[in-house]
């Protein structure tokens, strides 16, 4: 197999790493470069490690996202929706093995596959009552999904579904980007709807603007649909709550103006453009006890635990 080359592909996750400290920008995208290899030096190995850790918050998200995803892929594929509680069970003891498997180290094994809390990794571990609480939180989320009327509408007519999930690439200007969407589904008019599952309490209106214009780029430029037949859904499970998002051409154009002036940035600290190479010292880290600092992910590899 050729080997794998780091590319400057845009992503919105990106974008936003790039706003946030620059040295964490530096070890998610090149510092943990090559780090899955076994012979990786122990830097690039610990950079990712640590840029695989996640949060109890962010877990339920995985967890949730997952469960959806299966379920719909299933009835995609001709299967007819499970009971809830099967749902809920299967999600309940993956969520125990994950506990398991980051409180006893063997997740480390296979990073890329397996959960690693930085609750573990980092911090005092949650007590028990914390952990169920999570757990709670998800069953939580997963009956909600089940109740949801967007959700059964979608399980109603899995031939519509036209993205679940899936990563595609695609030319915006002079850089690729890559977009990942919960689902896109035909509305049987010659439009679609984008779904998007929040699982958060706080979510930014900006940041929800950008994210849901690229995906408007990308359902026009990539699927030809037209720019007038777009609807954009946020179905927050943890709050119960859905919105519309308007999609159109206003936003697509701002998104496509986001991208190249962001990876126009992305590159100006780059040493050599042509090849993508980034070297830590152009990426400096907050000042010393700034307080993104004590959620870090990459605490460890930055001396900052
Ligand atoms: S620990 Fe602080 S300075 Fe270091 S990468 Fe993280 S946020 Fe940046």
């Amino acid at each position: 197999m050729a080997d794998l080359v780091n590319e400057l592909v845009w992503s919105h996750s990106r974008a936003r790493a790039f706003s946030g400290c620059a040295r964490a920008y530096w070890f998610a995208y090149y510092g943990s470069w090559g780090g899955w290899d076994a012979g990786a030096p122990d830097a690039a190995r610990d950079a990712y490690v640590q840029k695989k850790l996640t949060s109890r918050s962010m877990w339920t998200g995985t967890v949730v996202h997952a469960v959806a995803e299966h379920a719909l892929r299933q009835v995609r594929e001709g299967f007819v929706l499970g009971p809830v509680e099967m749902a809920v069970a299967g999600a309940r003891s993956g969520a125990r093995r994950d506990i398991e498997g980051s409180q006893d180290g063997s997740w480390l094994q296979r990073p890329a596959r397996r959960v690693g809390f930085r609750e573990h990794y980092y911090e005092s571990p949650p007590s028990e009552a914390d952990w169920g609480a999570a757990i709670d939180e998800i069953e939580r989320q997963v009956r909600g999904l089940w109740d949801n009327r967007l959700f059964q509408r979608l399980c109603a007519v899995p031939a519509r579904i036209k993205e679940l999930e899936d990563l595609r690439r695609f030319r915006v200007g002079d850089v690729d980007v890559f977009v990942v969407l919960d689902v896109l589904v035909e509305d049987g008019r010659g439009g679609v709807v984008i779904l998007d599952w929040k699982t958060g309490e706080a979510h930014n209106d900006a940041d929800i603007a950008v994210q849901l214009g690229v995906y408007g780029l990308y359902a026009t430029q990539e699927l030809g649909v037209p720019d007038d037949r777009i609807t954009a859904m946020h179905v927050n499970l943890r709050l119960g709550t859905e919105s519309r998002h308007p999609v159109g051409a206003a936003e697509i154009h701002q998104a496509a103006a986001r991208i190249a002036e962001s990876a126009t940035a992305m590159r100006s600290r780059l040493r050599d453009v042509a090849h993508n190479v980034a070297v830590a010292e152009d990426y400096p880290g907050l000042p010393v006890g700034a307080p993104a600092c004590s959620y870090c992910n990459f605490r460890g590899v930055c001396g900052r635990r």
